[in-house]
C-alpha cells in the first residue's frame, strides 16, 4: 500500500498525461502478480471491481467520525484543516498519527478488509473496521485508503489512464485492453489477461452491465441532422435508461449507474425471459398506459417516479403505475456481441427478436380496463416494447416528428446515424437528442441550507455546481422544487453525508445530481463558476446519473454563448 501511495503523490505531482501513464505503466509491472490487479482496480479509484455489485456503505460523516477519534482532534479543529484541504483524504494525511511499528500493508490486504466493510451490518460495525483500517496504516497510506472508500482518488486519474498504462506495460494495443475491460467489466482481470498475453480471450460475462452509449444535445433541427447521412429518429422516451440481460430464462436489469434493478419491476423479467435467445437489451423503462390507442403510451415521469427507488412493489403499485420497457438497441445476441455492427445491423436484428417476442403477449387484464383512458382499439399488452423508428431527410421533417413525438407525450427526438457502432460509456454525435426544455443543466449538489417561511428547519435550499476539468464549480442555488416527501427523504440524506456543518448550512458530499430548468443565464462573480443562473427551478432529481456525468463549464459556456447571439 505504501508503494501505491508514493506512485498517488507522484501521479498528483504532474499534470501531464504521458507522464501519469509513465508511472503507473512503471508501478503496476515492479508489483508482483497477486498485487498488481488488486491495485489496478484501486488506481481506477474503486475499492472493488466494477462489475462486483459489493459496496462498502461507508459515507463521508463516518469516515470523518473515524478520522477525529483517531487523531484526537476536535470538529473544529478538524473542519478547519478540512477547509485548508476539501478533501478528506488528505485531512487524514495531516491529521493521524503515524503507524504503530509493525508489518506493511499490503493493498491485497486493505482489499480483505474492504470486504469484510462491505458484509459488516450497521454503522457501528462498519466504523470499527475502518478504523483498524486505518490504524494499521500510515498517513499516507490512509490518505489513499480514505479516498477510494469515497470513491475519487483526486489525482487527475481516470480508468481510460489506467488502461492506457496497462497497454504500455503488458503489451497488446490500447483498443485491445479498452474492448477487454469493457467486456470483463474488471481492470484487474483485464491486467491479467494483458500479462498472460491474452486480450484477446477475454469474453462477455452475461449479467454484468455494459456502460451505457450517451447522446450529445442538439439545439436545432439543422443542428441534429448536420452530423450525418440519413437519420433514423426515434422518440426520446422520459423514463430510465435499463440494459436487460437475458439468458436462459434467466433476467436481470441494470440502471444507468449499473446497479441492478430487477426488483423494482417485477413484471419485466417474465416479459423477457421468453425471448428466443440469450441476449442483451438497450431501452428505457417507462410508466405506460396500456390502453390508449393501439400501441398505448408514455406517461410523464412524474408517473414513474412512484415506483422508483423501491425494493418491494405491490401489485397495487404495479397496477396503479404499469411500465413498459421500450427497447431501442440490441448489444448481445446468437452468442455474439454486436456493439461493433452499424445501427442499422442491430436494428434489423432488433426487430427480429420482439417480433418473436410479441407473440407472448399476454390477454388484456381485467385491472388494465379499469384504467381506460383513451378509446381502446386493440390495446397492448406487450410490456417489451419496440421502439418506433423513423427517417428524417430535412429540418422540416424533424420538426414534424418532434411534433407528434410530444403529442404522444415523449419529451423530444433521439437523432441516430445508422451506421454508428454502439460505444459504451461515450458521449459522441452519432446520437443526438432533441428536447423542448433545452435550458436545463445536470448539476451536483454541494452544499444545502435550511428554508425560510414554511420551510425553515427543512432542508430545502440546495446550492449546486459544473464540472470544470475534475473540478466542481458552483453555479446557482435554487429553492427546491421537490414534493415535501422529497425534500424530506433528501433532507435525511445530506444530513448523513455532510462533510462540514456551517450551522444553516452543510457542505455534502458531491453524490446527488439534479436536472435544474433556467429562464437565463447571466455573467457574475457570485458563483465560482463565473456564471448565474435565473428563475432556476429544480425539474428532478437524477437518480440515475453520476456526478461525473453532470454538465460541464464547456456547456454553460456554450449556452450562454447561444443565447447572446439570438
Ligand atoms: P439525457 O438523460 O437528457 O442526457 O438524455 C439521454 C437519455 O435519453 C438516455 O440515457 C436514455 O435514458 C434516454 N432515451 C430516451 N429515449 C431514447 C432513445 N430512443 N434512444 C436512446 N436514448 C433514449
Amino acid at each position: 500500500m505504501r508503494r501505491l501511495a508514493e506512485a498517488c503523490e507522484r501521479i498528483a505531482g504532474t499534470t501531464k498525461k504521458l507522464e501519469k501513464i509513465a508511472i503507473v505503466a512503471d508501478y503496476l509491472k515492479s508489483r508482483a502478480p497477486e498485487e498488481a490487479p488488486v491495485s489496478a482496480v484501486f488506481l481506477g479509484g474503486r475499492p472493488f471491481p466494477a462489475w462486483e455489485e459489493t459496496t462498502l456503505q461507508v459515507g463521508g460523516s463516518l469516515l470523518w467520525k473515524v478520522v477525529a477519534e483517531l487523531s484526537g482532534k476536535s470538529d473544529q479543529e478538524l473542519t478547519a484543516v478540512y477547509r485548508r484541504h476539501g478533501d478528506l483524504g488528505a485531512v487524514a494525511a495531516e491529521v493521524l498519527p503515524e503507524r504503530r511499528a509493525g508489518d506493511e500493508l499490503s493493498v491485497v490486504e486493505v482489499q480483505n478488509c474492504f470486504h469484510q466493510i462491505a458484509t459488516a451490518r450497521g454503522p457501528a460495525a462498519k466504523s470499527a473496521l475502518v478504523r483498524e483500517l486505518l490504524s494499521q496504516a500510515s498517513s499516507l497510506e490512509a490518505k489513499y485508503i480514505v479516498k477510494i472508500i469515497t470513491g475519487d482518488l483526486r489525482i487527475g486519474l481516470k480508468e481510460s489512464l489506467v488502461e492506457e498504462a496497462i497497454a504500455k506495460a503488458y503489451g497488446g494495443t490500447l483498443a485491445e485492453v479498452q474492448r477487454a475491460n469493457m467486456l470483463l467489466g474488471d481492470i484487474g482481470d483485464t491486467l491479467r489477461f494483458a500479462a498472460e498475453g491474452k486480450l484477446g480471450q477475454a469474453r462477455m460475462r452475461l449479467f454484468h452491465p455494459l456502460g451505457f452509449m450517451l447522446a450529445s444535445p442538439a439545439e436545432s433541427a439543422e443542428e441534429a441532422l448536420s452530423y450525418f447521412e440519413n437519420a433514423v429518429v426515434e422518440d426520446k422516451y422520459d423514463g430510465i435508461r435499463a440494459q436487460a440481460h437475458v439468458s436462459d430464462g434467466e433476467v436481470r436489469i441494470f440502471s444507468r449507474t449499473r446497479d441492478e434493478i430487477t426488483e423494482s419491476f417485477p413484471e419485466l423479467p417474465d416479459a423477457l425471459a421468453g425471448l428466443p435467445d440469450d441476449v442483451i437489451l438497450d431501452g428505457e423503462i417507462v410508466a405506460w398506459s396500456y390502453l390508449a390507442g393501439e400501441t398505448g403510451r408514455a406517461l410523464p415521469f412524474s408517473a414513474l417516479q412512484q415506483r422508483l427507488g423501491r425494493k418491494k412493489v405491490s401489485d397495487e403499485m404495479m397496477r396503479r403505475v404499469p411500465v413498459a420497457y421500450v427497447v431501442f438497441d440490441v448489444l448481445y445476441a446468437n452468442g455474439e456481441l454486436l456493439i461493433d455492427r452499424p445501427l442499422r445491423a442491430r436494428a434489423q436484428l432488433l426487430d427480429g427478436l420482439l417480433a418473436a417476442e410479441r407473440k407472448l403477449v399476454e390477454p388484456r387484464s381485467r385491472e388494465a380496463q379499469g384504467q381506460l383512458r383513451f378509446e381502446p382499439r386493440e390495446a397492448t399488452t406487450a410490456k417489451v416494447i419496440r421502439s418506433p423508428l423513423f427517417v428524417a431527410a430535412s429540418p422540416e421533417n424533424l420538426d414534424r416528428l418532434f411534433e407528434a413525438a410530444q403529442e404522444r407525450g415523449n419529451e423530444g427526438l433521439m437523432i441516430k446515424d445508422p451506421e454508428s457502432v454502439y460505444t459504451p460509456g461515450r458521449r459522441g454525435k452519432s446520437w443526438l437528442k432533441l428536447k423542448r426544455e433545452l435550458a436545463t443543466l445536470d448539476v451536483v449538489v454541494t452544499a444545502v441550507e435550511y428554508g425560510h417561511g414554511k420551510r425553515i428547519g427543512v432542508l430545502s435550499d440546495y446550492t449546486f455546481a459544473v464540472l470544470d476539468g475534475e473540478r466542481l464549480v458552483n453555479i446557482g442555488k435554487a429553492y427546491s422544487g421537490l414534493t415535501d416527501a422529497e425534500i424530506a427523504e433528501m433532507g435525511k440524506w445530506f444530513l448523513e453525508h455532510t462533510v462540514e456543518d456551517q450551522g444553516f448550512r452543510l457542505i455534502v458530499e458531491p453524490k446527488i445530481v439534479i436536472e435544474v430548468a433556467f429562464n437565463n443565464m447571466m455573467r457574475s462573480d457570485r458563483h465560482e463558476s463565473g456564471y448565474a443562473l435565473r428563475f432556476p427551478r429544480i425539474v428532478r432529481i437524477r437518480t440515475d446519473k453520476l456526478p461525473e456525468e453532470a454538465d460541464t463549464i464547456e456547456r454553460v459556456r456554450e449556452i450562454y454563448e447561444g443565447q447572446s447571439s439570438n
